[in-house]
């Protein structure tokens, strides 16, 4: 079965909690394990962080967020109207930032890669950037017996 959700909000760090508990009550239908659901809303708080902070620079504008269900795969796509990047593959690297006055890290893509299955950045200067990010549900459940597990959230 598919299943489609799909928010806008204005981008305000406000609404970063809204967009996190948003996409892990859409995902509740898949049956997912407590640390499937804490690895999706890391990531979707990073991309939309990203959009508010970086996309819009704390400007007005609106973010997408969209959610789709297709048996036990979940795409979640985050997007933005903002600045865009000139070089998608540099911004992706650990430590990476544009703004390390603002004590950012530069790990926020490098958790959505470790958190998701799959993730890919579209943007273009000028006009914004997507995130679409992919995640198998119910997957993991067997490799985690020892107690492993990428998060603690
Ligand atoms: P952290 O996420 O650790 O707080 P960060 O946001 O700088 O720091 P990343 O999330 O990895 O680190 O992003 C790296 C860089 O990519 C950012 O500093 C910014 O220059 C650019 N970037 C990320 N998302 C966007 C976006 N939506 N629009 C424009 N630029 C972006
Ligand atoms: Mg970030």
């Amino acid at each position: 079965m598919k299943n489609e959700m799909r928010v806008e909000f204005d981008a305000k760090s406000v609404n970063e909690g809204f967009a996190r508990v948003t996409v892990a009550a859409f995902l509740t239908q898949l049956d997912p394990t407590l640390d499937e659901i804490a690895d999706v809303k890391t990531a979707v708080s990073e991309a939309v962080t990203n959009a508010i902070i970086h996309g819009y620079e704390n400007s007005e504008g609106k973010v997408g967020l969209t959610c789709v269900l297709e048996d036990d795969m979940a795409v979640i796509t985050v997007e933005d109207k903002g600045v865009g990047m000139e070089d998608i593959q540099k911004a992706m690297e650990p430590f990476y930032t544009t703004k390390p006055e603002l004590e950012r890290s530069g790990m926020g893509f490098a958790f959505m890669e470790v958190f998701m299955d799959e993730m890919q950045v579209e943007s273009k200067p000028g006009t914004g950037t997507k995130v679409t990010m992919k995640k198998k549900i119910g997957a993991k459940e067997d490799e985690n017996q020892d107690g492993c597990s990428k998060s603690s959230h």
